[in-house]
């Protein structure tokens, strides 16, 4: 079947860049971690056989835990921002566009505006917030989950008179295991640098068992911190909802008197997804060895996919490393598979430090995850670990 895109009102136009017809048209939906890095690795290993075409909705990437320099005041909403006008890989074409339909048995997408026939499919398109699935949250909690939400928290601390701070995991999946932690440790470190700690009691409520579930030792790590800081931390519970007028949150059994309530919204994947048909109990349902749907040539990675693997940036990208190993077979018919599974996750400590884990999910023996630090080594090595991605798909 020829791949075409035909834009909106206009006639059929060949697909992708430079493709002359012979090329395997590729399509990526989102061009986040996943996206991004899978359009790189294609570009790197099949460009002349490939016609790639890479679509968002946004005009700018922004790393996830660029929104924690923002709640911590170290970059601005508009410094975190990488413009795709910077993306320009050979055999690929980023387009901006919002996708609107996806028939996964066709291998149809349609945008607003042009509908696609890609020979192969990939759904990267990430996970979103749920706000209105937390009564009251909307109305009367903060975030830092968006560059918008960390900007308005860093300035609600800037003008906080001290009080009751209350963060909660609102919901499980959740992106990043370690950034609730990550947030109310950096919470501590702005109320200390105002000279108001002593007079606000942090507490941090989760639904999980432990910090990092997969890591025995970063989650010793990471209650020790808390402990030293004064912090509560309460496992096991949920809030599921908040009342603003009274400033309390409310558990299953009981409420809680909160100043400030700072949530991790619940998660969902976007509603594209869901209408295609794609998701099984909530997520893209995929082979967690190859990240391939239930429909013929097409796959879903990063953190709207289910593979039984944490949603973060790091694990997005090992699942691109496999996916790109699976169409390279597909192309040139040889090529081995990848394992998927394995990422580095960096922690923030507060006060300049930063601890690592080195997680292998799918290790024969079962998951692996030691934990190393917290210094300020690893916080020099975390901002390595951006820059090199920056210059890897941007050039800057
Ligand atoms: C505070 C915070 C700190 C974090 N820290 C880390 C960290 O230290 N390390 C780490 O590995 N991960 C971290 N993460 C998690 C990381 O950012 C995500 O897990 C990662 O971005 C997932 O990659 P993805 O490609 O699956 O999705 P995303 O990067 O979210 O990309 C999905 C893309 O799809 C696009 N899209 C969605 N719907 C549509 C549509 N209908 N049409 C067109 N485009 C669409 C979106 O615009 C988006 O660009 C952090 C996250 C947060 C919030």
């Amino acid at each position: 079947m020829p791949a075409t895109g035909t834009v909106a009102g206009m006639d059929a136009a060949p697909f992708g860049a430079d493709s002359g017809g012979m090329a395997t048209n590729v399509m990526i939906l989102g061009a986040g971690f996943g996206g991004l890095e899978l359009a790189t690795l294609l570009s790197e290993r099949l460009a002349a056989d490939v016609a790639v075409t890479l679509v968002d909705q946004e005009d700018a990437f922004v790393f996830g835990f660029s929104k924690l320099d923002v709640l911590a005041g170290r970059c601005t909403g508009d410094e975190v921002r990488i413009p795709y006008a910077r993306f320009a890989k050979p055999g690929v074409e980023f387009r901006r566009e919002r996708v609107v339909a996806i028939d996964p048995a066709a291998r149809r997408v349609v945008t607003d505006a042009a509908t696609y026939d890609p020979d192969l499919l990939v759904v990267a398109l990430g996970a979103e917030y749920d706000m209105a699935a937390t009564p009251g949250f909307a109305d009367g909690g903060f975030e830092y989950y968006t560059v918008a939400g960390a900007a308005r928290l860093r300035d609600e601390l800037a003008a906080f008179g001290g009080g009751r701070v209350l963060l909660a995991v609102l919901g499980i999946p959740f992106k990043c295991p370690p950034a609730p932690y990550e947030g109310i440790l950096l919470v501590h470190d702005a109320l200390a640098a105002r000279g108001i700690r002593e007079a606000s009691a942090l507490h941090i409520v989760s639904p999980q068992h432990a910090p990092i579930p997969v890591s025995r030792e970063a989650s010793a790590a990471l209650e020790r911190a808390l402990a030293e800081r004064g912090i509560e931390y309460t496992k096991r519970h949920r809030v599921y909802g908040i009342d603003p007028a009274r400033k309390m949150a409310q558990y299953k059994d009981h409420e809680e008197p909160y100043d400030l309530f700072i949530g991790i919204p619940v998660h969902r994947v976007p509603e594209v997804a869901v209408r295609a048909g794609l998701t099984q109990d909530g997520w893209v349902a995929v082979d967690p060895l190859t990240y391939g749907t239930r429909f013929p040539g097409v796959y879903a990675l990063g953190d709207c996919a289910e593979s039984g693997i944490p949603k973060a940036g790091t694990f997005a990208e090992s699942a691109a490393r496999v996916v790109a190993a699976q169409i390279v077979r597909e192309v040139r018919g040889r090529g081995g598979p990848e394992r998927g599974g394995k990422g580095l996750c960096y922690i923030e400590y507060g006060d300049g430090e930063v601890g690592r884990v080195d997680v292998d999910f799918l290790a024969p023996g079962g998951p692996t995850a030691p934990f190393l630090g917290p210094t300020r080594a690893y916080a020099a090595e975390k901002a390595q670990f951006g820059a090199v991605r920056r210059a890897r798909w941007f050039r800057s």
